[in-house]
C-alpha cells in the first residue's frame, strides 16, 4: 500500500483513528444522522460559543489570508496571561504545537520520551520526524514521572506530558509537575500538553504559564478544541520563552491560523461564561456516567477531563465488540486498542440526555 520510496520510519506510522463522524456511522448503519449520538473525540457537547459565532460571522473576507503573526489573538492571550507576544506560538489545533516542538528539536535517530496509554499524536510526532520513541510504563494508567526521568538518554531532545492524560483521564498534581521540571536535564524541552486544564477542579488547577518564567525548556500547550468548543475551526497555542518560540516560528506554516479561527478564539477565551457552564456540565456529566458504572460493577479510571474510559469486559475483544454493539444503536465512542487498551472504551462526557441514551445503549451491549 505505501509507497517504496517513502523512509522506512515514515512507512512503519500507523495513521490517526479518530472518531467516526455521524454521517460515515449513519452510511454505514442504515441509522438517521439526527438520532446518532457521537461521544468519541472529546468535544462540547454545547457546540460553540454563541459570542464566538458572531465573531467568524464578522470577519470581513475569507478571500483575503489571514495575519500570519495573529496579533489581536496573542495581545487576548497576553491580556489574559501576562506573557508578552513573543512567548506565544498560535497552532492549527495544538496537535500543530506538538508536531512543530518535534520538527524543531529532534533530529532524526534521536529519542523522545513519552508514556504509555498517552495521546496518539505523541508516537506520530516522533515518528514523522524519524526519531526513537521511549515509551514509557504507565503507573495506575497515568504518567510515572520518575521513570520517565530514568527513562532519559544522552540523545533525548524532546519529553511529552498530558496533563490531565487522553484517553486515561489521569491527573498529575502540579507540584509533582515542578518537581519534574527541576529535574529534567536543560537541554530537553518538556512539551506539558495541557488540553483539558480548563476542567480541572479549583483544588487541582496549579499555574504552569508562570513556570515558562522559570523554565527556558518548557513549552505549555493549550488548545481551544475542547472546554472552549472550537474543535471544527483548529486553533491551539503554546506558551515557551522567546527562544523555543522563535524556533517553531521558523518552521510554521506562514497562515497555519484561519482568519476565522482567528476571530472565534478571540471572542471564546474571553467568554468565562461559557467555560463555566460547560465545565460545570461536565463535572454533572461525569458523575452520572461514573454513578451508572458502579451500578453497574464496571471498572473506570478516575478522569480530570470531559471523557472517561470504562473496562467493559475481560477478554481482548471486549472494547472492538461493545464499540460494534453501540455502533449500532446510535452512539459513537472511541475504541482504544490501538493505545493497548484493547478491553477498555473512551466515552465523552455529553448533554445530559446523550448520557442516558449511552448508558442505555451500554446496559444491552453488555447483556
Ligand atoms: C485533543 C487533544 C489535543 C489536540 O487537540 P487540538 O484539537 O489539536 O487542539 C492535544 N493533546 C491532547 C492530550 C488531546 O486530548
Amino acid at each position: 500500500m505505501s509507497h517504496p520510496l517513502g523512509p522506512d520510519y515514515i512507512r512503519a506510522i500507523a495513521p490517526y483513528q479518530g472518531g467516526k463522524p455521524i454521517a460515515e456511522v449513519a452510511r454505514e448503519f442504515g441509522l438517521d444522522e439526527a438520532k446518532i449520538v457521537k461521544l468519541a473525540s472529546n468535544e462540547n457537547p454545547l457546540g460553540m460559543p454563541e459570542s464566538a459565532r458572531k465573531a467568524m460571522a464578522g470577519v470581513a473576507d475569507g478571500g483575503r489570508y489571514p495575519d500570519g503573526n495573529g496579533f489581536e489573538l496573542k495581545a487576548a492571550l497576553t491580556e489574559k496571561y501576562g506573557v508578552p507576544a513573543e512567548w506565544i506560538t498560535l497552532g492549527n489545533g495544538s496537535n500543530d504545537i506538538l508536531e512543530l516542538a518535534a520538527r524543531a528539536f529532534v533530529q532524526t535517530g534521536q529519542s523522545v520520551v513519552y508514556a504509555e496509554y498517552s495521546f496518539a499524536v505523541y508516537p506520530l510526532a516522533t515518528q514523522a520526524v524519524g526519531a526513537r520513541a521511549l515509551v514509557v510504563r504507565a503507573k495506575d494508567y497515568g504518567h510515572d514521572l520518575d521513570a520517565m526521568l530514568a527513562a532519559i538518554e544522552d540523545d533525548t531532545r524532546l519529553i511529552f506530558i498530558a496533563n490531565p492524560n487522553n484517553p486515561t483521564g489521569t491527573f498529575i498534581p502540579g507540584e509533582q509537575v515542578e518537581a519534574f521540571l527541576k529535574k529534567v536535564p536543560a537541554h530537553i524541552v518538556v512539551v506539558l500538553d495541557e488540553a483539558y486544564t480548563e476542567f480541572l477542579s479549583a483544588e487541582q488547577q496549579y499555574d504552569s504559564i508562570a513556570w515558562v518564567a522559570k523554565y527556558p525548556n518548557l513549552l505549555v500547550s493549550r488548545s481551544m478544541s475542547k472546554v472552549y468548543g472550537l474543535a471544527g475551526l483548529r486553533i491551539g497555542y503554546g506558551i515557551a520563552q522567546a527562544g523555543i518560540t522563535d524556533l517553531l516560528n521558523r518552521i510554521r506554516q506562514p497562515f497555519n491560523v484561519n482568519a476565522f479561527a482567528q476571530a472565534a478564539a478571540i471572542a471564546a477565551l474571553r467568554d468565562t461564561d461559557f467555560v463555566a457552564r460547560s465545565a460545570t456540565l461536565n463535572a454533572a456529566g461525569y458523575r452520572q456516567f461514573t454513578t451508572a458504572f458502579d451500578e453497574m460493577g464496571l471498572q473506570y479510571v478516575p478522569s480530570s477531563g470531559n471523557f472517561v474510559l470504562v473496562k467493559v469486559g475481560e477478554d481482548a475483544g471486549a472494547g472492538a465488540r461493545v464499540n460494534l454493539a453501540l455502533l449500532k444503536q446510535g452512539i459513537i465512542v472511541r475504541p482504544v486498542g490501538n493505545y493497548g487498551l484493547p478491553q477498555w472504551i473512551r466515552i465523552s462526557i455529553g448533554l445530559e440526555q446523550e448520557n442516558t441514551l449511552c448508558i442505555a445503549a451500554l446496559k444491552k451491549a453488555l447483556v
